[in-house]
């Protein structure tokens, strides 16, 4: 059965026994939400996303250029790959260093 989760975003066609699924599981989602690219798959089921962002330095007055990286849940019926642009969602922590899980291939 696949679950909407609201944000306006569509569910993934393929379906999925992921218990950590947002569609398919019982994890809820929430929170802040972010655009990002996956650079690294080493952990299949948390992949690392970064995305760049610009950051203001008073003293100088200007931008200098800073990314950010989080580990993210990649449930099976997403299943993005390295290269992948993806859209995460903030959820419950779902381990020490994984806060995020990946709602869409964009
Ligand atoms: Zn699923």
């Amino acid at each position: 059965m696949t679950k909407n989760i609201g944000f306006g975003i569509e569910a993934p066609k393929n379906e999925c026994k992921d218990k950590k699924c947002p569609f398919h599981g019982e994890l809820k989602v929430r929170g802040r939400s972010f655009e990002g690219t996956v650079i690294s798959a080493k952990f299949t089921a948390s992949p690392t996303i970064e995305w760049k962002r610009m950051n203001f330095v008073q003293k100088y007055e200007r931008y200098e250029k800073a990314r950010t990286r989080v580990k993210a849940h990649n449930p099976k019926c997403i299943d993005a790959a390295v290269g992948d642009k993806v859209l995460i969602m903030e959820c419950r922590p779902i381990s020490k260093t994984k806060n995020f899980v990946i709602v869409k291939k964009c």
